[in-house]
């Protein structure tokens, strides 16, 4: 395959890496990586990706941590600029998609606004990448017809400043990125505004990684499920029927689903083989009276 992805000297590829396992990144973002000589990268970047990252490249963490930014903003956007300006290929690696609550956009505007040029790189982001990995889909025919992605970080007036009469239809699943420490106002609110208590609820730990953990529950419980095992950033909070729609029971591991055991399994594979074989002795005959 062509290699289309050249990063050129001053400029900047602004990539999203998506929620940990670095078999979710894309051949784009790979491909960036490779030519990278400053990475910028953030908090959720997974190690297995920092791994990828070219050895000679010089490393800068930014940190990232909800309300507890390492690095502010304008200083990341700043670096950026002093890199490229420098004439380095940067790399701004971010986990999951720059653009979904990544403040990916900022930093390009910033970028343009100096004159620096900018590539920009989807990567998976986690709404989709930790529910698929613990068995949800985020719609389902019938059941959930629409999706949400909402931000429960609180605002600079410390509220939650959420359209609530539009996350309560019963067919639609929202999703909370940033919200664990503020699960217990999401869920009163949800109640609040007219969706059913029992809606189920699954919060998503680390999720795509090793360490991936997914509790289930229902808007009445799962604050104190939450509370009861100390669950932590990064958490992604999925609320709709979905979340019951594959499977109530935890996966084998994350991204996989098992199925029940069959036949195959249980002992009959000896009349199983026979069958086969003989379907294919029989269809060996078809076609030798076919071609005669
Ligand atoms: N741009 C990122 C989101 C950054 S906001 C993206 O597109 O995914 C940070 C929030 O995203 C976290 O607080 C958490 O809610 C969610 N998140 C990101 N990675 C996650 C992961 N691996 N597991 C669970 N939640 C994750």
């Amino acid at each position: 395959m062509k290699n289309k992805t050249i990063l050129n000297a001053g400029e900047v590829a602004l990539v999203g890496s998506g929620p940990g396992d670095a078999e979710l990144l894309t051949l784009r973002a790979l491909h960036f990586i490779q030519q990278a000589e400053v990475v910028i990268y953030d908090r959720l970047v997974s190690n297995d990706i920092l791994e990828l990252l070219p050895i000679n490249s010089e490393k800068i963490y930014v940190g990232k941590e909800q309300a507890k930014h390492c690095v502010p903003q304008d200083q990341i956007n700043q670096l950026l600029v002093e890199h490229a300006k420098r004439g380095k290929k940067v790399l701004r690696l971010k986990g999951g998609d720059p653009f979904v609550f990544g403040r990916g956009g900022e930093e390009a505007e910033e970028l343009l606004k100096n004159g620096v040029n900018c590539h920009l790189c989807p990567g998976v982001t986690a709404a989709s990448g930790c529910t698929t990995y613990a068995g949800i889909p985020l719609t389902h025919r019938g059941v959930a017809l629409g999706c949400t992605f909402v931000t429960g970080h609180m605002q600079n007036d410390n509220q939650l400043n959420l359209p609530w009469e539009s996350l309560v239809a019963k067919t639609q699943t929202v999703v909370f990125y940033m919200g664990i420490n503020t699960l217990p106002s999401i869920t009163e609110k949800l109640i609040e505004y007219g969706r059913d208590d029992e809606t189920p609820v699954a919060l998503i730990q680390s999720g795509t990684k090793d360490n991936q953990k997914t509790y289930r529950g229902t808007l009445s419980n799962i604050a104190e499920i939450a509370a009861i095992n100390n669950v932590l950033p990064p958490t992604l909070i999925v609320v709709g029927e979905v979340v019951n729609q594959l499977t109530d029971k935890p996966l084998a591991k994350a991204g996989y689903l098992q199925a029940e055991s069959t036949n195959l399994q249980s002992g009959n594979t000896t009349n199983l083989l026979k069958n086969a074989r003989q379907h294919e002795q029989k269809q060996a005959v078809n076609d030798v009276v076919e071609v005669v």
